[in-house]
């Protein structure tokens, strides 16, 4: 896909492909370099697109719902796996999963929200304005184009400021437990010596609160 978007975007000068932009963000330890390489930018269209392959396109978006109270009980991509689901908003306490579920259009994932907001951020600094953003899904049978609401721009910069005060801190940091986040772990380079302090494996392989 890299290589066909490469090779589309040549005869077009409103795309861009694979550059790499950077912008210099102070932190409190100093002065940090951010750098982003988005897939596809239309320069007309004000548009980002990136490509992902992935194990399974996301599926539908599952919000179960109490039918007593209306309250949430949980959402997300992945099916209830069990047949009744517990609920701590009623005097039942649970509910046949399948009953109780709405299901909505997939949903991009969030890390890949943060991912394309952060490009918009830095080609924002860089004059490229963008106001709309897709991540074109790709799995072993199937292909799926979601739009992303992008984050607003002080939500994204207050997303680096976040990340950048983790380097600067003197301990680690509460583990990861969400199944959206915990992934991250495969690419942390302290992992180690934070599973040792934990004193078990974290990341993926940490047991599941969440049915995958
Ligand atoms: S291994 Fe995972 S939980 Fe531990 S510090 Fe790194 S990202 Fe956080
Ligand atoms: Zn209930």
């Amino acid at each position: 896909m890299h290589d066909v978007s490469a090779r589309y975007a040549q005869d077009d000068p409103n795309a861009v492909v694979e550059q790499r932009y950077s912008v210099m963000v102070e932190a409190p330890e100093g002065l940090n370099v951010i750098s982003g390489q988005p897939d596809l930018v239309y320069l007309d269209r004000r548009h980002i697109l990136d490509f992902k392959t992935i194990k399974a396109v996301p599926g539908p978006w599952r919000v179960y719902t109490c039918p007593e109270t209306g309250a949430l009980i949980r959402e997300g991509p992945y099916a209830w796996r069990t047949k009744m689901i517990a609920c701590p908003h009623c005097f039942e306490g649970e509910h046949i999963a399948r009953q109780i579920v709405q299901e909505g259009p997939p949903r991009a994932k969030k890390a890949h929200v943060q991912q394309v907001s952060l490009y918009r951020l830095v080609l924002a600094e860089h004059g490229i304005a963008v106001d709309t953003a897709e991540i074109v899904y790709m799995d072993m049978r199937e292909q799926l184009r979601i739009p992303v609401e992008l984050l607003p721009l002080d939500e994204a910069w207050k997303l680096i400021e976040q990340r950048l005060a983790l380097f600067a801190t003197g301990s680690i940091p509460d583990i990861l437990h969400d199944p959206d986040e915990n992934w991250e772990c495969d690419y942390c380079p302290v992992r180690g010596v934070c599973e040792r302090l934990y004193g078990a494996p974290v990341g993926k392989s940490l047991v599941g609160e969440e049915a995958a």
